[in-house]
C-alpha cells in the first residue's frame, strides 16, 4: 500500500493520524492483551461517523485492509490491522438511555463500562461479564453474559445498526433495512462493515440477587454437580456463571456467581443450596440494582498489559466425567494467575430459533474459556501457559460440541470457528461477498 494514503488520511479525517511507532505505542494503551503484536500502516483516531466513512472510503481508493478497535479486548489483537490501516473507534464512545422507549443508544466505540455509567436503577442491558470489554466486540461475536437465559445474547437484543460498509457509504441494517447484513451482525459481523452506532433493547429488572461462592477446589467435583442440578430445576431467572481463579485469602479454587432475576424466596433458597456445599465460602451476596453486579474485583482478576493467551470449548452439560477433566486441568494450572471460566447458556438465548441470527448454537451448553495469564517478557511463564492451554484442548475436545466461541478462539483454531458456524458458513459468505466483496476488512477469525 502507498505512504501516499497518508496524506487524504490526514486530510479528512478529524483525529490524529500515527504511523509506525507512534501509531504501535498508541494503539497499545487500548490493547488488553501486553505480549500482542502490534505492527499497523496508520492508527487512524476517528473522533466521529463521517471519520469512519472517510477513512474507509479512501481506503478503499488504495485498495487497503481495514480494522477497527474498540474496547480492544480481542486477546489476539484482531483489532490491528498488520497488513493496512486500523481505525481507533476508543473516542467514539457516547452512550444514551431513552426510557419511554426503553432502549440503549451506542456509538461504536462504546464499552460496557460507558453503558453502566447512564444505566437506571430499574434497568438492564445484556453484557458480558467484564466492564471494560466493546460492547460492539461483543455483540457482533454474540455476547455471553449472566442475563443470557433471561433475555438471550447481546446479539438477540440489538435492534438496529448504522454501518459502514467497505465502500465508505453508510447504511442502516435492522429487521426492516439490509436484514440480511442484520442477520450476519448478530453473531458472526466482526468483518462485514464498521458499526458507528447501535440500539440495543432494555429491560425493566427490580433488584437482582448477586453473590460469589468460594469451593475449595478439592470441593469442586461435587459442586459442579450440584450446580447442573440446580440450572435443570430452576428456570429462566438464574444464571450461574463460574470460575476456577485465585480469591484473596482463599487460594485457588472455584468460585460460583449466581445471579437471581426474581422472586425473592426462591433466590434465597438457590443461593443456600449453593452455600451450604462443602467448604463453601460466601464472599458477596447482595440484592443489588443490576448494575452493581460489576465491580472492581471481578475486572482485578483481568487487568490491562498483562501477557495473555486464551481458548474456548463448548461442552454440552456438566458430566462426571467433562467436570472430572475440568477440575483436572484446573489441578494441573501451572499458575494461579490462569482461569477457566464456565457460561451457562439457556433459557431465552436457547429458545431463539437456530436460523434467527448468524449465532447457530442454540441449545443448553456452557462456553468454556480458558485463560493463561503471565508477567510480559516472562517467555517461561508464557510456554507453561500455552503448554497448559494444549493440554486442556487435547482432553476436552473429544468432549466438547462443535467447536468453541469464534470471539475467544485464537488464531491456531479457524477449523473449529467454522465447526462453530455449521451450515450458516454459506449463507455467511454470500453476505459477506455482497457487502464486502474485496475483504476491506479482514481481520482473521478464518471464516472467509
Ligand atoms: C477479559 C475478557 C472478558 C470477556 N468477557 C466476555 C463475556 O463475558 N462474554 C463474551 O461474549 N465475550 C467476552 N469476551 C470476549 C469479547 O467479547 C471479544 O474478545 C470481543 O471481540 C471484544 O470486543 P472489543 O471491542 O473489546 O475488542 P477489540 O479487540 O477492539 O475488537 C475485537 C474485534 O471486533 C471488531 N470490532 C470492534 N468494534 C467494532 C465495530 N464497531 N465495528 C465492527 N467491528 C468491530 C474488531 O475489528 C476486532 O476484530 C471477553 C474477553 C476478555 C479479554
Amino acid at each position: 500500500m502507498p505512504h501516499s494514503i497518508l496524506e487524504p488520511l490526514a486530510k479528512y479525517v478529524s483525529g490524529t493520524v500515527r504511523t509506525g511507532e507512534g501509531a504501535a505505542r498508541n494503539l497499545r494503551t487500548g490493547l488488553w492483551n501486553g505480549s500482542a503484536d502490534i505492527e499497523t500502516i496508520a492508527a487512524v483516531e476517528c473522533l466521529t461517523a463521517s471519520d469512519v466513512e472517510n477513512a474507509v472510503r479512501i481506503a478503499s481508493d488504495y485498495n487497503a485492509h481495514v480494522s477497527v478497535m474498540g474496547g480492544g479486548h480481542d486477546w489476539t489483537a484482531r483489532s490491528v490491522c498488520r497488513n493496512g490501516i486500523t481505525l481507533d473507534l476508543r473516542s467514539l464512545n457516547k452512550t444514551r438511555v431513552n426510557r419511554e422507549r426503553a432502549t440503549l443508544s451506542i456509538e461504536g466505540g462504546a464499552i460496557v463500562q460507558n453503558v453502566l455509567d447512564c444505566l437506571p436503577d430499574d434497568m438492564a442491558f445484556v453484557a458480558g461479564v467484564h466492564s471494560q470489554v466493546g460492547v460492539s466486540g461483543l455483540t457482533l461475536g454474540g455476547g455471553y453474559g449472566k442475563l443470557n437465559s433471561r433475555f438471550g445474547l447481546a446479539a438477540d437484543t440489538l435492534q438496529r445498526a448504522e454501518v459502514v460498509l467497505a465502500d465508505g457509504t453508510n447504511i442502516v441494517a435492522s429487521a426492516d433495512e439490509n436484514p440480511d447484513l442484520f442477520w450476519a451482525l448478530r453473531g458472526a459481523g466482526k468483518n462485514f462493515a464498521i458499526l458507528t452506532s447501535a440500539e440495543f433493547a432494555l429491560f425493566p429488572l427490580e433488584k437482582v440477587l448477586n453473590a460469589k461462592v468460594f469451593i475449595p477446589l478439592a470441593q469442586a467435583r461435587a459442586s459442579l454437580r450440584v450446580v447442573q442440578d440446580i440450572l435443570d430445576e430452576a428456570g429462566d431467572n438464574l444464571s450461574t456463571f463460574s470460575a476456577f481463579t485465585a480469591v484473596p485469602n482463599q487460594g485457588f479454587g472455584l468460585v460460583l456467581e449466581p445471579l437471581w432475576s426474581g422472586r425473592k424466596q426462591r433466590g434465597e433458597h438457590y443461593l443456600g443450596l449453593l452455600s451450604r456445599l462443602e467448604g463453601a465460602t460466601v464472599l458477596v451476596k447482595s440484592w443489588v440494582v443490576y448494575r452493581d453486579i460489576y465491580d472492581a474485583s471481578s475486572d482485578a482478576a483481568w487487568p490491562d498489559g498483562q501477557g495473555y493467551r486464551m481458548d474456548a470449548h463448548n461442552i454440552a452439560r456438566l458430566t462426571p466425567e467433562v467436570i472430572d477433566v475440568t477440575v483436572e486441568c484446573a489441578r494441573r494450572s501451572p499458575s494461579e494467575k490462569n482461569c477457566i471460566m464456565l457460561h451457562d447458556f439457556r433459557g431465552a438465548a436457547a429458545r431463539v430459533p437456530t436460523e434467527a441470527t448468524a449465532f447457530p448454537f442454540r441449545f443448553n451448553h456452557f462456553n468454556m474459556q480458558i485463560v493463561a495469564r503471565w508477567e510480559p517478557g516472562r517467555s517461561d511463564e508464557e510456554a507453561k501457559g500455552r503448554q497448559w492451554i494444549e493440554h486442556i484442548r487435547a482432553v476436552l475436545n473429544p468432549l466438547s460440541t462443535r467447536g468453541g466461541y469464534p470471539s475467544v478462539l485464537g488464531l491456531d483454531s479457524h477449523d473449529r470457528a467454522r465447526a462453530f458456524y455449521g451450515e450458516a458458513i454459506e449463507a455467511l459468505t454470500v453476505i459477506k461477498r455482497k457487502y464486502d466483496l474485496e475483504n476491506r476488512f479482514s481481520a482473521d477469525f478464518g471464516l472467509f
